[in-house]
């Protein structure tokens, strides 16, 4: 089965026993015709080795895939392709040993080469661009090509073309100078790589001018490079490196490292593809959850929490702020500032100042890769600059809140770390913003309603049914800590005839009035509301029938002591006002106590209007003055 090119048997038989030595299995050589060529150890031993482990430990040094099949397949020897020849041999003790023979090519040493070259860059390319992970396909990629075109070391640097940087990527068996670091543009031969676009080979490298000292000290004497590409753009650069003095690459290795940095572009872009879906994939996923988290949310100022949370889930986000358009008062409110774990109070700006309000007024989106103090000088002071503390360097996200048409503000989230932010980030916080801004509309809109289902609509103050819910659970937790409550029915005196004497359009004033003067006078704790007509009550927490009477009394002197300003003049008003009251621990109705504060207010009004009459015990009577 020899060629008349192929080399001695006994070349062949020291090259396969140099390799042998590396395994402490024992194999048997055998040439074609079954003479034996070379044995790893004593051949008795041979009889002691099951026939799979040979393989295991012969894969690795043929430079075969972990799966592969030794039967059949080519390898090189001593400079020739061979194929393996497996046999097993007669099992004594149960155990079986493997024969193996070398079957030489025919044809020309080179057409045997090109045939084993070719069948490895099939299994090259097969394990290559079965790999999703990128790192993964570098790592297999670099070691992969060393080893077929039998280099010393090998290395996949990076391109970034966009900032046209090379970036460090995957290095095999080689101190690879200025790891971990980004190279920009120099005249090395990674740049001329990339210029020229093609594959190269520098056979002298040691004098080469511009060798780098690093690897001219470890002993690289040759490199051949081929460009990584998927489409247009170049993904990276494959390098090969050789210390063997007599070692040259040829054109004929530059065309395979070629053809394996193709393989190697069509995995990375696969690879790309793939981590995007992925990427995507999750990120509908976490915008969907959002979606949902939001619309359940109708308390406005969890609502901006939830808004940030689904927004650190979605990309970095040191510092998230949230500004609401007023356009009445061309102002923008941020008001949500959270920066860590720190949340700020709500802040003011004029539209024309800050980044939000820039969003907000325009509607750009927009992506800072380095924050700095660029925002300050293009959009003024922000609401942290008060602050003692810098301002922090990084990126920055900022979208505008629309619901259709509308603008309704914008949101910003920033990261510390400069370029923390991809385009797909400012995608996602569009979506994220969209879907946000419906659900602070919604939020708006709830509270309004909420509001007009609790609010008087003519004074403001709380409706009739809200203050009974209100007065129930005050008049419980009163009777549960043992704390008196005391409650007030105020009445505007012959308010008929304000409404004769100026209309039912300035007695709404003078109603609006009264309410006003009463929340002036009462404290926030206590619930003022209207009662029907131009009758309010108010129920005093923690407050004696004593205390009340003077609160009362503050109260009835308030509306009475100034005339309230109309479009029809000043008009003077006066309130009667009932007082009733459960005393420490007493436990009692709402209706009860209606019933009382009425029965007050009637003396009030019998006895000459405004006055101050107080139920019960605490029989206080006060009188105008004079
Ligand atoms: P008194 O001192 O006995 O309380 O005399 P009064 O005139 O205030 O009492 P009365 O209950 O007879 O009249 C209440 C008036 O308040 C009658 C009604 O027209 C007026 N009123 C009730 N609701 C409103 C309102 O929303 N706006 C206006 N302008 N007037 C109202
Ligand atoms: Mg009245
Ligand atoms: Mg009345």
């Amino acid at each position: 089965m020899s060629t008349p090119t192929a080399p001695s048997a006994e070349t062949l038989a020291t090259a396969w026993l140099a390799l042998l030595a590396q395994t402490s299995e024992i194999v048997l050589l055998a040439d074609g015709r079954g003479r034996l060529m070379a044995a790893s150890r004593p051949a008795h031993q041979l009889l002691g080795l099951t026939a799979s482990s040979v393989g295991q430990a012969l894969r690795p040094l043929l430079g075969l895939p972990p799966g592969a099949s030794l039967e059949g397949s080519v390898v090189l020897a001593a400079g020739m392709a061979a194929t393996l020849r497996c046999t097993p041999l007669p099992s004594r003790r149960n155990k079986r040993a493997l024969l193996i023979m070398l079957e030489l090519a025919h044809g020309s040493p080179a057409t045997a080469s090109a045939i084993y070259r070719e069948q490895r860059l099939r299994e090259v390319t097969l394990t290559i661009t079965s790999a999703l992970e990128i790192g993964q396909i570098l790592n297999h990629v670099v070691r992969l090509a060393t080893d077929l075109l039998g280099a010393t070391a090998g290395a996949l640097p990076l391109y970034d073309q966009g900032r046209d940087v090379v970036i460090p990527g995957s290095v095999y068996n080689l101190r690879m100078p200025l790891t971990g670091r980004e190279q920009y543009r120099g005249t090395g031969l990674i740049w001329r790589v990339l210029d020229a676009g093609r594959p190269m080979i520098i056979n002298h490298y040691d004098a080469d001018p511009e060798a780098l000292p690093d690897l001219v000290a470890q002993g690289i004497r040759s490199i051949a490079a081929a460009p990584v590409r998927a489409g247009g753009s170049v993904l990276g650069i494959l390098i090969l490196y050789d210390q063997r003095p007599t070692m040259q690459f040829t054109a004929s290795d530059m065309a395979l490292l070629d053809a394996v940095a193709r393989q190697a572009g069509v995995a990375m872009q696969n690879a790309r593809l793939y981590e995007t879906a992925v990427r995507e994939g999750n990120r509908r996923a976490l915008l969907y959850k959002a979606s949902v988290e939001l619309g359940a949310v109708l308390n406005i100022d969890h609502l901006y929490a939830t808004i940030h949370r689904a927004a650190a889930r979605l990309m970095p986000c040191d510092i998230c702020l949230i500004a609401l358009l007023d356009s009445a008062r061309q102002e923008i409110e941020y008001v949500y500032l959270a920066d860590g774990p720190r949340r700020w109070p709500p802040h003011r700006l004029p539209l024309s100042r800050g980044l939000l309000g820039f969003v907000a007024r325009t509607g750009v989106s927009l992506r800072l890769v380095h924050n700095d103090n660029e925002i300050e000088r293009w959009f003024g002071a922000e609401p942290f600059s008060d602050t003692e503390e810098e301002p922090s360097p990084g990126a920055l996200l900022a979208v505008a809140l629309n619901v259709g048409e509308r603008t309704l503000g914008a949101i910003t989230v920033q990261a510390h770390a400069p370029d923390a932010y991809s385009s797909e980030d400012l995608e996602a916080l569009e979506m994220l913003a969209s879907t946000a801004a419906i659900a602070i509309q919604n939020a708006q809109l709830f509270a309004k309603v909420q509001e007009l289902a609790t609010r008087d609509a003519l004074t403001g103050v709380a409706n009739r049914r809200h203050f009974f819910e209100l007065a129930r659970s005050e008049l419980e937790r009163a009777a549960r800590y043992g704390h008196p409550v005391s409650l007030l029915m105020i009445d505007a005196d012959h308010f008929k005839v304000i409404n004769d004497t100026y209309g039912h359009l300035v007695g709404d004033i003078v109603l609006q009035a009264i309410a006003g003067r009463c929340r002036n006078a009462l404290r926030e704790a206590d619930i003022v509301a209207r009662y029907g007509g131009e009758e309010f009550l108010a129920l005093l927490p923690e407050t004696s029938g004593e205390q009340a009477v003077q609160v009362a009394e503050r109260l009835r002197d308030t509306v009475a002591r100034e005339p309230v300003l109309s479009a029809a003049g000043p008009i003077r008003v006066s309130v009667s006002i009932g007082i009733a009251s459960y005393e420490r621990g007493a436990v009692g109705q709402i209706d009860q106590l209606l019933d009382y504060v009425d029965q007050a207010l009637y003396q009030a009004k019998s006895t000459g209007r405004n006055q101050v009459r107080a139920y019960g015990p605490t029989d206080t009577v006060s009188m105008p003055e004079p």
